[in-house]
């Protein structure tokens, strides 16, 4: 069980800045989960666990760059102002062992791919050169200065030498790891489990999509969209259901949850007015946070560890990662904050999401001192002043409730903590919802 109390960043009432809140969620955190080994079809968007060295060099050997004619570059330096003139022993085709002699003042024909015949080191490109043939000898012309010594070589182990990493523990396995796996040879990796997330919405009012809904209630939306979010960076999703705002049935969810999960997602129940007896129960079941960030939306919300068991068992806690209950808060929060988190869980380095910089197509009014997320439309302008640049631009409502506008956008405009008003055509920072792998 971590001892970690509350950070001294938390433990006064100042609100932390996004920066500050992340470095503080981030710095207690270590790789939760033990190892398996998968096939490279399983692989996908798993932790790699150790560094892959590669057991050959790839190419594995020299080889050529170029249909062309493959010859000792020695012969260039004798009078680089004459043209060359070389009989042409044989073929090297790719894919086969090359095993004719090459005598001095020979060339070979080679073929893009193809093993470099020993002592050759130099290939003209086919298109460059002049031949003659007499009977079935075959000779080439190179004119003067038409290839340097050693060119259009592809060195054995240029892309990757034998014993050194190809991949790195940690590392995200994306598709093109994939493919440099398989080209060495592997067809199974040693990866981490998948995190197991516990997810639960709190909240009286709530009910599940799919049943009636009373007077007063609202259907649960966060569980379906921090379950996407959840499912997106590969972790296994426990969902835990619906929880109302008592404490003993809080107190329930968040003790099984603890005993079976690597972390904890919950919504809703960390305002100000409920915040009080949330505080009391996460006190006695771990060492929860309440934060204050200076963020908009998503302000209240709670992080730390929970004991696993009542008594307090060694080894890693489990993390709960309370969000605010407003739809748009909860997520961006999630964004903001969980993702990173929860890929240095799962045994990643923490990736902040890829910040592009777009121009602002509209004013947008902010002041200083807090971070602003705005639902945002990343396009190319076909008309008016900015025509042809890629723009962001607000859409809709941006109250922390109205999903519809984040539903509607392709990013969040981030406004960052000392960042005033913007003037149209300014640039400003968008994180994009979708990325290429
Ligand atoms: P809370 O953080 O519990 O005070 O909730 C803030 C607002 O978000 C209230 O209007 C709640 O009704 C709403 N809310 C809380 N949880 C959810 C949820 N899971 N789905 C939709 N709305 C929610
Ligand atoms: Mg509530």
């Amino acid at each position: 069980m971590s001892t970690l109390g509350p950070s001294p960043l938390i433990a006064n009432d100042r609100h932390l800045s996004v920066a500050q809140a992340r470095e503080a969620i981030l710095a207690p955190l270590r790789p939760a989960v033990g190892t398996e080994a998968l096939t490279l079809a399983e692989a996908l968007g798993r932790v790699l666990v150790q560094d892959l060295i590669s057991p050959m060099n790839v190419p594995p050997h020299d080889n050529s760059a170029m249909d062309g004619y493959a010859f000792d570059g020695a012969v260039l330096e004798v009078d680089p102002e004459a043209d060359l003139t070389l009989s042409v022993a044989g073929t090297a085709y790719a894919g086969q062992a090359f095993t004719l002699a090459v005598a001095a003042g020979q060339a070979v024909r080679i073929m893009t791919g193809a093993v470099m015949p020993p002592g050759l080191d130099t290939v003209v490109p086919q298109e460059l050169v002049k031949t003659e043939s007499e009977g079935a000898a075959l000779r080439v012309i190179v004119p003067a200065r038409t290839v340097k010594r050693g060119e259009n070589r592809r060195r054995a182990g240029e892309d990757l030498a034998l014993g050194k990493p190809a991949l790195r523990a940690g590392r995200l396995l994306r598709p093109s790891d994939l493919g440099l796996a398989a080209s060495l040879g592997f067809a199974e990796l040693t990866v981490r489990r998948r995190l197991r997330v516990a997810l639960i919405s709190t909240g009286d009012e709530l009910r599940n999509p799919g049943h009636p809904l009373p007077e007063g209630c609202i259907y649960d939306s966060n569980r379906a969209s921090l379950a996407g979010a959840l499912r997106r960076l590969g972790v296994e999703v426990v969902d835990q259901g619906l929880v109302p705002d008592q404490p003993a049935a809080l107190e329930a969810a968040f003790t099984q949850a603890a005993a079976t999960c690597d972390a904890v997602v919950t919504s809703g129940g960390v305002s100000v007015g409920e915040a009080d007896y949330t505080r009391e129960l996460l006190s006695r079941l771990g060492e929860v946070a309440f934060w204050k960030v200076a963020m908009r939306p998503g302000r209240p919300f709670a992080f730390g560890p929970l004991r696993r068991a009542p008594s307090g068992d060694a080894g890693e806690p489990a993390w709960l990662f309370a969000l605010p209950g407003n739809p748009v808060a909860a997520l961006v929060t999630f964004y903001a904050f969980v993702r990173e988190a929860l890929q240095v869980l799962a045994g990643a380095p923490a990736e902040p999401p890829m910040a592009l910089r777009v121009k602002s197509a509209e004013a947008i009014r902010k002041r200083p001192g807090r971070t602003e997320f705005q639902r945002a439309i990343v396009q190319r302008e076909s008309e008016g002043p900015l025509a042809g640049e890629w723009t962001a631009r607000i859409t809709g409502s941006q109250g922390a409730g109205i999903l519809r506008s984040l539903s509607e956008a392709n990013a969040l405009l981030v406004l960052g903590h000392e960042q005033g008003s913007v003037a149209a055509g300014e640039p400003v920072e968008v994180w994009m919802f979708e990325g290429l792998v």
